[in-house]
């Protein structure tokens, strides 16, 4: 037996966004436990602002588990906030009741900057760089990168590819201090669920090198440096396997219909960042266009090749704040919404 050190992790009760709050419990077991494993646990939601202080209880119920290789015998529990009955999910759990397929398959492209005393890293104190945007994008070089930023954006890639997590790649992005990094699931849960055991990773190892972690969607403002989004790629079983340029034109449709419900849960400040300037469309409109990275919905080439109108799309109005539950389940009930021919 072995004790292991299982650090539950959930969602808090702060609107619009909710934070990440964990702890650790040490359970033993003979080797990493499974979910079914894991026993409910408990906190203090007086202090989350998911219960008030005279019935303060609130339940910890695991939902999916991850090796932590920061810690000897380490695991990260994600876990859905239940009320003291243990099954009825609290007002704050989202996750709970969420569409879900296990055809649909989500990736998510999270942009976020480094943030070191309430600026982006290598941002000097007043002002702006002396470069402007241009060479940060992919870029390399100290002038441009810094000495810092590579080192963390490398060390959480193997933390999340540690986990299990299925990671897809990294790039530094057009403002500097800004970088992305894309996570691919089956089910909007599983993908999800691993997006926000990501950003947990990511504020926590950002830790002990002094830095924040700052997701918001314009954090410069009217400025003419780049938002963050966290542009949605979706394939349903049917988009990949039948499609069609009709059932394509009937999708886009209901998304068309659909524009305020979709930026209701794409995240907040979102008119901040969706002017119809970098590489945006505007937030009252709705457009898509192959390869067009103005529009809403951007069309791979490979979608509309031999036009077939198969494969995934791009939602790019998501932003960087979005839940990822939210966004998916919201894709997905559009979806719904279209009949199959
Ligand atoms: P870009 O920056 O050009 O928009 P990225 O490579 O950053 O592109 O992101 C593309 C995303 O599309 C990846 O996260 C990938 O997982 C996702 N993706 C690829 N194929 C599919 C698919 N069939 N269904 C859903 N998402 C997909
Ligand atoms: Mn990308
Ligand atoms: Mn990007
Ligand atoms: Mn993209």
């Amino acid at each position: 037996m072995a004790k292991y050190k299982l650090e539950y992790i959930w969602l808090d009760g702060y609107t619009p966004v909710p934070n990440l709050r964990g702890k650790t419990q040490i359970k033993e077991f003979a080797s990493f436990p499974s979910l079914e494993q894991l026993p409910l646990w408990g906190f203090d939601g007086s202090s989350t602002r998911q219960a008030e202080g005279k019935s303060s209880d609130c339940v910890l119920k695991p939902v999916s588990i991850y090796p932590d290789s920061t810690r000897k015998n380490g695991a990260i529990v994600m876990c859905e906030v239940m009320m003291p009955d243990g099954v009825t999910p609290h007002p704050s759990n989202g996750r709970a009741t969420i569409l879900d397929d296990p055809g649909a398959w989500f990736g998510f492209e999270q942009e976020y900057f480094l943030y070191q005393d309430g600026r982006p890293l290598g941002f000097p104190v007043d002002g702006f760089p002396k470069i402007g945007q241009g060479p940060y994008y992919c870029g390399v070089g100290y002038t441009t990168m810094g000495d810092i930023a590579r080192q963390i954006v490398e060390e959480h890639l193997d933390l999340c590819l540690d986990a299990g997590i299925n990671h897809e790649g990294i790039n530094a992005e057009v403002a500097k201090g800004q970088w992305e990094f894309q996570i691919f699931g089956k089910g909007s849960k599983k993908a999800a669920d691993e997006m926000w055991v990501a950003r947990y990773l990511l504020q926590r190892l950002c830790e002990k090198y002094g830095i924040d972690v700052e997701y918001h969607c314009k954090p410069l403002g009217d400025s003419d440096w780049n938002g963050s989004g966290m542009h949605a790629n979706f394939s349903t079983e049917y988009l990949r396997e039948k499609g069609g340029k009709a059932y394509f034109e009937a999708l886009m449709a209901a998304f068309a219909d659909n524009v305020e419900e979709h930026i209701a849960v794409y995240g907040p400040d979102n008119h901040m960042r969706l002017t119809g300037l970098h590489e945006t469309q505007s937030i009252d409109k709705f457009s898509y266009g192959v390869a067009d990275r103005g529009a809403s919905i951007r069309i791979p080439h490979s979608f509309v090749k031999d036009d077939k109108y198969q494969g995934y799309l791009e939602d790019r109005r998501p932003n960087s704040q979005g839940d990822p539950y939210q966004i998916a389940s919201r894709i997905l009930k559009t979806i719904e919404l279209v009949p199959k021919p």
